[in-house]
């Protein structure tokens, strides 16, 4: 059965790049029938905090990527990595190395100096009879190359003469990554690593460790970096956030995975997935082999899109628990404020900042807006518009002719009066068809605000 996991450092938030693993593990699990594992790599102790693992574990639930069996803590675990340091000394793959940061400093130099790269020669192998502070080492293999076979880089060879005797367990104890994930991997039968390509050569260390440790070899899938739009790595820099501030700005689950899912794989040209539809698409052979660009814009764009798939009455919900308004409006009006407003804004924050300014209980005119639209060459109109808007049927057809028939009596166009009309009954410049936008309050509202205009306009002109 496919098994993969998430396997985050808790020493940040969990931003965009990390999601994208989250997802791609996770997807390739659900598509296979298999599952996916959580692990906090939380060893150091230093970097790692209960406020990074709470936002991972938050950002996690609201995109819905849920994970089976329990969360494995790496901190849990130091006496298993010590116990595994030891049967490695036992069985030679490992040994205990005394020297001093002095005396590596020196032999790196040393080394440089002579055009060498800094590596650690090996110097402690066979000496067993010293004392002191000391470290675990593995004992590279420096006889031959370690092929990583990486099913989306293809096969990536490391030098041997890159290896060296590289630390597994420091000297408080603690085991560095590479040994601490090896074991972890084995133990919780991981068949497919996915994960950043900043770690496709660590494996050619995990793959010694597997070799020596007799553990079975996972598939390794390392992913493209995600870069900023000015092309190097995506960082806090480019706006790179904690996953859950794009919550806070309106953005919906779906829509930041649909996005992600692109962002280095594809299925012909689609762009817009529902999430079952990601699941059941998904294929590791579609993957991209060049770093994707993060596009906010784009981001925006897929929002719109799934905001326009999303019920109204999940919307209409969301205002009701989102809304500051002291009365709100009914079931029925919240549904149509929904459909006529959801096409025309990117985020939830805009489809709530429309509502707020809509059903405002102190209803304001914008400034700008009022002094270009409300005009003495619209008060007359305007002062109609109020009788007519008394008796008028409130359908939106019956109040568009209305205000044509108001038009011809003045001899203007329909033009002349919307944009007025609509900065007085909405505050604003912006809004559906107003004949439409005017149904959603209710008519001693729209009077009532259009009265507001008229004393305006006449308050002007004093
Ligand atoms: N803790 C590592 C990271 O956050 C995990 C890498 C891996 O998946 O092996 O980069």
């Amino acid at each position: 059965m496919v098994r993969t996991r998430f396997a985050p450092s808790p020493s940040g938030f969990l931003h965009i790049g990390g999601v994208r693993t989250a997802l791609y593990c996770w997807l390739f699990a659900r598509n296979n029938g298999g599952q996916f594992l959580l692990r906090i790599e939380d060893t150091d102790s230093e970097r790692s905090t209960k406020e990074s693992i709470e936002a991972i574990l938050s950002g996690m639930q609201w995109l819905g990527l849920d994970h089976d069996e329990e969360i494995v803590y790496q901190s849990d675990r130091f006496e298993i990595y010590q116990e595994k340091a030891e049967e490695l000394i036992q069985s030679g793959h490992a040994y205990r190395c005394y020297c001093t940061p002095d005396e590596l400093e020196k032999m790196r130099s040393e080394q440089t100096k002579k055009g060498e790269n800094p590596r650690y020669d090996g110097r402690c192998r066979d000496k067993d009879d010293q004392s002191g502070e000391f470290v675990i080492r593995f004992k590279a293999s420096n006889k031959e190359d370690i092929i990583i076979n990486d099913l989306v880089y293809g096969q990536i060879t490391v030098h041997k003469d890159e290896l060296d005797d590289f630390i597994i367990l420091r000297s408080n104890g603690i085991p560095t990554y590479h040994f601490a994930v090896v074991i972890d991997d084995n133990e919780s039968k991981i068949t497919h690593i996915l994960r950043g390509d900043d770690h496709l050569k660590n494996s050619a260390k995990h793959l010694q460790l597997m070799d020596a440790m007799s553990y079975s070899k996972p598939a390794f899938i390392h992913l493209p970096m995600i870069l900023g739009s000015d092309g190097s790595r995506l960082s806090k820099r480019h706006g790179a956030m904690n996953i859950l501030e794009y919550k806070d700005q309106g953005f919906l689950p779906a829509a930041v995975l649909n996005y992600l899912v692109r962002l280095g794989w594809s299925f012909g040209d689609q762009e817009i997935f529902a999430v079952e539809e990601m699941i059941d698409k998904f294929d590791v052979n579609n993957l991209n082999k060049s770093s994707a660009q993060f596009d906010l814009e784009k981001l925006q764009w897929l929002n719109q899109q799934h905001l326009m798939n999303t019920d109204n009455s999940d919307l209409a919900e969301f205002l009701t628990l989102k809304s500051t308004l002291k009365s709100i409006p009914t079931t029925e009006t919240l549904i149509s404020f929904v459909e006529a407003y959801k096409s025309r804004v990117n985020s939830l924050n805009e489809l709530l900042n429309y509502f707020h300014s809509l059903y405002a209980e102190d209803f304001t005119v914008d400034d700008v807006a009022a002094q270009k639209f409300l005009k003495t060459t619209v008060l007359e109109p305007l002062q109609d518009l109020v009788v007519s808007f008394d008796q008028v049927e409130w359908k939106p057809e019956s109040i568009h002719q209305m205000i044509v028939n108001t038009c011809e009596k003045h001899g203007i166009g329909f033009g002349k009066i919307g944009q007025p009309l609509r900065v007085a009954i909405t505050g604003g410049t912006q809004s559906p068809s107003i004949d439409l936008t005017i149904t959603l309050l209710d008519r001693e509202n729209v009077i009532s605000r259009l009265k507001q205009a008229i004393q305006y306009i006449g308050s002007k002109n004093v």
